[in-house]
């Protein structure tokens, strides 16, 4: 019964919203992902190992673009192996990746300013992931730990593979965000 009441609320919602997608809820444990314990072991770039030497357009050197720069390698190297025993098709590589400041003066990617842009993205005009070195990751970095660097431009590559298997630039948000 309660079900049928949620039925009725989101047909009236689909009258009226832009972009409604029918499903139901589940509840999320937030002590664990994927059905594991969440732990806070070893996290971060592996001491002694070689950067992956990722041309960085606008990057300024330092240590968030290095970490950002090597979780894309360690990223592209999945998908390289990944891609084609999945879905039987090669992997091409990001053609660009920005890092910029957006406490700074900004620049244009795919026809939008950085400026005050607290973000990372992709853009499929350009094929470019960019992110704040400024401000987002470091706060990512620094609140929750170097992984959350990595899962930020992990999900952004993914909007790259979304593409490269042809999903639709119309696809509903709730479908390409996750
Ligand atoms: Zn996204």
């Amino acid at each position: 019964m309660k079900r049928r009441t949620i039925l009725v609320g989101l047909s009236l919602c689909l009258a009226g919203c832009a972009a409604t997608v029918g499903g139901v809820a589940q509840p999320v444990d937030p002590t664990r992902v994927a059905g594991l314990e969440i732990s806070d072991g070893p996290s971060g770039l592996k001491p002694g190992v070689l950067d992956a030497g990722l041309p960085v357009d606008g990057g300024d050197g330092g240590e968030i673009d290095r970490l950002a720069a090597n979780a894309v390698a360690d990223v592209q190297r999945y998908w390289r192996e990944h891609l084609p025993a999945t879905f039987d098709r090669e992997f091409r590589p990001l053609a660009t990746l920005v890092s910029y400041d957006s406490a700074r003066r900004g620049r244009e990617i795919c026809g939008a300013s950085t400026a005050g842009l607290v973000n990372a993205f992709y853009c499929s005009g350009q094929d470019v992931v960019a992110w704040d070195r400024g401000e987002l990751l470091p706060m990512l970095n620094d609140s929750i730990g170097p992984a959350a660097v990595m899962a930020v431009l992990a999900h952004e590559i993914g909007h790259a593979v979304q593409l490269r298997l042809g999903l639709p630039a119309a696809s509903p948000s709730i479908v390409k965000e996750q």
